[in-house]
């Protein structure tokens, strides 16, 4: 291994989900269960159908080419790429190859992979149709048209990534990005995003700039999981640097492999040299379409804050760490939900703490997401407004969270329940006060001289309540008491 540098080039699939219909269709965009229930005429390729491109697809599509600092092509192209699958009824996909341009070339992503900077550059970005999605069984299979039609982003990076551990970097970065700027849910369980990734090794010591050197590509499609990503890169290396090892691997042709989950390796599906000839050309059916200036800049201009932004106001404005502004960015519900606490009135430093030390530990304890939290934004802030106002004390209020993420029942449920509630109320505490000074006539004196007998009375009054008396409170009462004798 240390003989070697990795190369990964990586081409990511991403759903948009922030559209009502799909990309060519007035089918709607929905993640459904019930199998071809979001289909129409042109999803199917009836005759005599024609697309019509989605004005809000090929803004988003526009969008994340600016994040990533693309440059932009001035007239929208589509074009056919021709094959015959079952999952395809019109035997060819609407999509954009390099030429003409798609809607963004020649950007760049930073991301942070364990505390370095990483800088990847990106290829190209474009707008495509997904294909129906195919159920396998034992002795049949069913085609499901939802997916059909559904748009599709494709990322292409060039092969800047040098380790398992930077591509899912890379992913999730990227999936964050496609969150925070309300382009997709980017939800890999849902299939939203999908994965090809291309591997290659050479040995260390050489330009890694001049693709002269660069290994042999072997590309490993369609894996569906950053887990999977991570293993069928890391099977990859070590497949490939046992070639080397053994003397064969200038022997082995650029090929396409795909991952299998079952076994934990990859598995050899077919050569570069059958590479599918997909005879591409331009649409003819989408008439090319000027991107103007304008539209560009109000996309532009609709671009909102996203992870880096937000966490630069936790840290400058809301004084929060590094290191929590990280944790809370990083998941844009998590994010939102912290933001909606805000909104609610509550504690920047300590809804922050909160979330980061007892809600985030059970969120990965339980293994769920903070949408099927039971805890709502408003029940923390009720929850933090019962220590300010000094209902319960911030001991107490720990064991009321611990309960309440529990049991799910309301914070204030639980106080009642619990009997945790403080004694905030001023007659209570000083029918307990006055008679306790008046068996204690001596300590009064003794505290008149200068000795510290107060907090002997505070204890006391802590012991007749059984710990619930509010402590400042009752010191504040008591100074009053004794300050009239
Ligand atoms: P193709 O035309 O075969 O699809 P591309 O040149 O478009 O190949 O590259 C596809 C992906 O493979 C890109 O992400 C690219 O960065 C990556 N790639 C290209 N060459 C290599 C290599 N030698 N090792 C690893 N990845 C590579
Ligand atoms: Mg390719």
């Amino acid at each position: 291994m240390d003989n070697y540098v990795v190369m990964i080039g990586l081409e990511m699939h991403c759903e948009i989900s922030e559209t009502n219909t799909k990309v060519f269709s007035g089918a709607k965009n929905e993640y459904v269960d019930v199998p071809n229930s979001n289909v129409s005429a042109v999803d199917m390729a009836f005759p005599g159908v024609l697309p019509v491109v989605n004005k809000k697809a090929v803004e988003h599509a526009l969008k994340i080419s600016m994040i990533l600092g693309c440059t932009q092509p001035e007239y929208m192209y589509f074009e056919r790429k021709n094959y015959y699958y079952p999952d395809m009824p019109k035997n060819y996909q609407i999509t954009q190859e390099t030429k003409p341009i798609p809607v963004g070339i020649y950007g760049s992503l930073k991301f942070d992979c364990k505390g370095e900077e990483k800088t990847v550059r990106i290829n190209n970005i474009h707008l495509e149709e997904d294909a129906a999605s195919l159920d396998h069984y034992e002795t049949f299979s069913t085609v499901n048209y939802n997916r059909a039609g559904v748009p599709l982003l494709e990322l292409v990076t060039e092969p800047d990534i040098r380790s398992a551990d930077e591509a899912v970097a890379f992913l999730e970065t990227m999936r964050c990005i496609y969150q925070y700027a309300g382009i997709s849910e980017a939800d890999s369980r849902k299939g939203q995003i999908r994965c090809d990734v291309n591997v290659s090794i050479m040995e260390k010591g050489k330009d890694e700039s001049d693709p002269k050197n660069w290994g042999t590509k072997v590309e490993v499609k369609n894996v569906n999981s950053f887990g999977g990503v991570r293993d069928a890169i890391n099977y990859e290396i070590e497949r490939q640097i046992e070639l080397k090892e053994n003397g064969t691997y200038d022997e082995m042709e650029q090929q396409t492999r795909r991952w299998d989950e079952d076994t934990f390796t990859t598995i050899f599906m077919r050569s570069k040299v059958d590479a599918i000839d997909y005879r591409y050309f331009v649409e003819p059916n989408i008439p090319k379409y000027k991107i103007s200036n304008e539209w560009k800049e109000s996309i532009r201009a609709s671009i909102p804050k996203l992870a880096n932004e937000r966490k630069e106001i936790y840290m400058n404005e809301y004084g929060l760490s590094e290191y929590d502004s990280k944790v809370i960015v990083k998941d844009k519900s998590i994010s939102d939900y912290y933001e909606e606490t805000l909104k609610l009135g509550a504690d920047p430093k300590i809804s922050a703490n909160w979330l980061t030390s007892v809600i985030l530990g059970h969120l990965n304890k339980t293994e769920t997401t903070i949408n099927e939290l039971f805890l709502t934004p408003n029940m923390l802030v009720d929850l933090m407004n019962m220590v300010s106002s000094g209902k319960i004390s911030s001991k107490q209020s720990k064991e009321v969270m611990y309960k309440v993420l529990e049991e799910e029942k309301e914070p204030k449920v639980i106080v009642k329940e619990l009997g945790v509630e403080q004694i905030s109320d001023d007659k209570t505490i000083r029918d307990i006060v006055i008679p306790l000074l008046d068996e204690h006539p001596d300590l009064i004196e003794d505290h008149k001289k200068g000795k510290n007998t107060f907090d002997f009375f505070v204890g006391q009054v802590m012991k007749a309540t059984r710990g619930k008396a509010n402590p400042s409170l009752t010191s504040q009462i008591i100074r009053e008491e004794m300050d009239k004798r």
